[in-house]
């Protein structure tokens, strides 16, 4: 299957919902995606492809439809799974970081005790936008010692920058299709 291909495929399993939660954003819902046994598959095996065959300790999925995909990837991988959380979810001890949201700011945390130190760690979600929520969950990581070797999504939206911001951070950053626009 050429790349092209690909993101025909990928693209056409994706349903937009326009003006979803609010007016003026298209939600990229990716239930349909998930619902597709081959587009679910391929996704799962493009997403990390790159680093299929190296040595990944974790893999650190970001609530909540990272922890379909980064479920998926870690078997694949032959990694161990990390939940990265909204605030007052996880029991154990945390570490936590506050990022900026269209409006006001959010928090996200991880269990303090789920990454050993020099831990190699690929990121996964379904969709980056401004980039936030990642670079937070890239931070958390760091802070525990963690090497992030990549974040990969399937979706990008280029417009709000979430990639670029990654990439100053020195992260490789893996996105399989992109929608112009919110
Ligand atoms: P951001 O921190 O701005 O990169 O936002 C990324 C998070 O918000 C991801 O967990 C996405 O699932 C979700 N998200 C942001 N924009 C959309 C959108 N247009 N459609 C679906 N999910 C979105």
């Amino acid at each position: 299957m050429t790349s092209t291909q690909l993101e025909n495929d990928l693209q056409s399993s994706i349903r937009a919902i326009p003006d979803y939660p609010k007016p003026g954003i298209v939600f990229r819902d990716i239930t349909t995606l998930l619902g597709n046994a081959r587009a679910f598959r391929r996704a799962v095996d493009e997403m990390v492809q790159p680093w299929a065959g190296m040595k990944i300790d974790k893999v650190a999925g970001i609530e909540a439809r990272g922890f379909i995909l980064g479920g998926a990837v870690a078997h694949q991988v032959s990694a161990g799974f990390v939940p990265i959380r909204k605030k007052g979810k996880l029991p154990h001890k945390r570490v936590s970081i506050a990022y900026s949201l269209e409006y006001g700011l959010d928090e996200i945390e991880m269990h303090e005790d789920a990454v050993e130190k020099g831990d190699r760690v690929i990121v996964v979600d379904d969709l980056i936008a401004t980039g936030g929520t990642a670079e937070g969950a890239v931070k958390l990581l760091r802070q525990l010692g963690a090497q992030v070797l990549a974040c990969c999504f399937i979706i990008d939206l280029p417009d709000l920058g979430g990639a670029a911001k990654l990439r100053h951070l020195d992260v490789p950053v893996r996105t399989l299709i992109s929608f112009a626009g919110h």
